[in-house]
């Protein structure tokens, strides 16, 4: 039988030589255009229709790697990368990931892996901690902060309604978040068949919080319609604006009302570990469940996500089933992770965070957000100083979201013009009903010089286009 995969010194060899092109790679980023100058479809024109029947050498996969690949990446581990919100994979959690694919084990039973499972809840254990949240919370890690979030309103939705698992959903159940939550909530109501006829998005105050009053306000009026609140999701780090709905007081609502109260804290998360910003997080243990990313602003390679919940038995009430084949004797203690979510099969994701959390520790962390957060403030400072700028929303976290006095085709234009350039990258969003512009701080490797970088092109662009006439 001829050999199928390499022999130990194939991979060191080909291993070494990507180590090598990985740490090259890193060390030279700023090099690189932020974002790809290819068009749709260009890549995938470059990629022959059809797979070899025979293979090829690594060194002709890498050289093509280099040459047709690598020009459609947008660099996301760029420190000049600050679209959406800017997330970076560090060394640690880069080697923690490596050595996960090498291991390749499934972390559906105890059994079948018992450092996977294991480790998984000792490493939420500790982010657990440093989110300040109480013990009662148990964790897991899922994919993105959109199946956490699906994960938490189909439990909410179980333990509202004991005949769920046997006779299905009821119609009439409603889901309260603010208009500003993500559309993962919206989403996951979807999916569960909620229909989005019954995803309530609550208005919001002056700095983009959710309204408590408003929210028991709403609740009341589907009471009295006949339909059946069941849950609320608040927001601490918007997507649009990073604003941190005031937790407590929905807590208190939800408490009131009988609701199941899930936070997503995807981004927020990371900012809430900060002692200065306890406040954030202030009433989350008495929430049901909470979704923080690793992979966001944790220095974790996309994906890992972590969630958190209270009540593990309406996880297990709404996703466990067990195959005859998957049945398992050993020790009660075992904890087996596929009685808590939809996936039976899971990555080791909790290897690169122990990797990332433990290499780094708390102290550095947090040292290294409050920097994101003091330069996304002194550069707010900056536009607001500038003729030709204005700040659309307060800087609660790392995020600045901005206009140009002239308007929306002036904001997108200089947005477009940066992000031509490879400087840096820039996101857009739609504000109050105009465009604004994101710079979000989040990349481990960014420095002071590098935001100060960004805002030198973006004035550029902004003050050639006076010039030029086009504002
Ligand atoms: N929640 C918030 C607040 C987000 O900003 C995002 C994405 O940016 C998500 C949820 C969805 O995250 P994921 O891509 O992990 O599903």
């Amino acid at each position: 039988m001829q050999q199928a995969d390499w022999t130990a010194d194939e991979m060191r060899r080909h291993g070494a030589a990507a180590i090598e092109w990985v740490a090259e790679y890193l060390e030279k980023i700023r090099d690189y255009p932020v974002a790809p100058r290819v068009k749709p479809g260009e890549l995938a024109a470059a990629i022959p229709a059809e797979a070899p029947a025979d293979g090829e050498p690594m060194e002709a996969i890498l050289a093509d790697f280099e040459k047709t690949v690598l020009p459609a990446v947008n660099h996301w581990n760029h420190p000049r990368f600050h679209g959406y919100f800017s997330v970076s994979a560090s060394g640690p959690g880069i080697v923690g990931e490596l050595l996960s694919a090498a291991l390749n084990v499934n972390g559906m039973l105890w059994m079948s892996c018992p450092a996977a499972v294991e480790l998984e809840l000792a490493v939420t254990r500790w982010l657990r901690g440093w989110l300040g949240l109480p013990e009662g919370f148990f964790g897991m890690i899922h994919d993105t902060a959109s199946i956490s979030t699906l994960h938490a309103i189909g439990a909410a939705r179980a333990a509202a309604d004991p005949d769920l698992r046997e006779e299905g959903a009821k119609p009439g159940m409603v889901v309260y978040t603010s208009e500003h939550a993500h559309s993962s909530v919206e989403k996951a109501c979807m999916a569960l068949g909620l229909g989005r006829r019954h995803v309530r998005k609550i208005g919001v105050d002056a700095e983009y919080r959710m309204r408590p009053d408003l929210l028991e306000r709403a609740v009341a009026e589907d009471r009295k319609a006949g339909l059946r609140p069941f849950c609320v999701v608040s927001t601490v780090g918007t997507t649009s604006v990073t604003s941190v709905d005031p937790v407590k007081e929905i807590q208190a609502v939800a408490s009131r009302e009988g609701l199941w109260h899930h936070i997503d804290a995807a981004y927020g998360g990371a900012a809430a570990m900060l002692e200065e910003n306890r406040w954030m997080l202030e009433g989350a243990g008495e929430a049901d469940s909470l979704v923080m990313n690793p992979h966001k602003w944790l220095f974790t390679p996309i994906d890992c996500s972590a969630f958190f919940c209270r009540r593990p038995e309406a996880l297990r009430e709404a996703y466990s089933l067990t195959p005859a084949y998957l049945a398992s004797r050993e020790d009660p203690k075992a904890v087996h992770l596929m009685d808590y979510r939809i996936a039976l099969g899971s990555r080791f994701r909790a290897l690169k965070l122990w990797f990332v959390m433990r290499h780094f520790g708390y102290r550095k962390v947090c040292g290294i957000i409050r920097e994101h957060i003091q330069w996304a403030r002194e550069l707010a400072e900056e536009m607001r100083a500038h003729e030709l700028f204005e700040v659309a929303a307060p800087v609660t976290m790392s995020l600045v979201c901005f206009r140009l006095k002239a308007g929306d085709a002036a904001t997108r234009a200089v947005m477009e013009k940066v992000n031509g350039s490879g400087e840096a990258f820039l996101s857009g969003n739609v504000l109050d009903g105009r465009f604004v512009a994101r710079i979000a701080i989040g990349n481990i490797k960014t420095t002071r010089e590098d935001v100060w970088r960004t805002w030198a092109a973006v004035r550029q662009a902004a003050e050639e286009a006076v010039k030029g006439g086009a504002v």
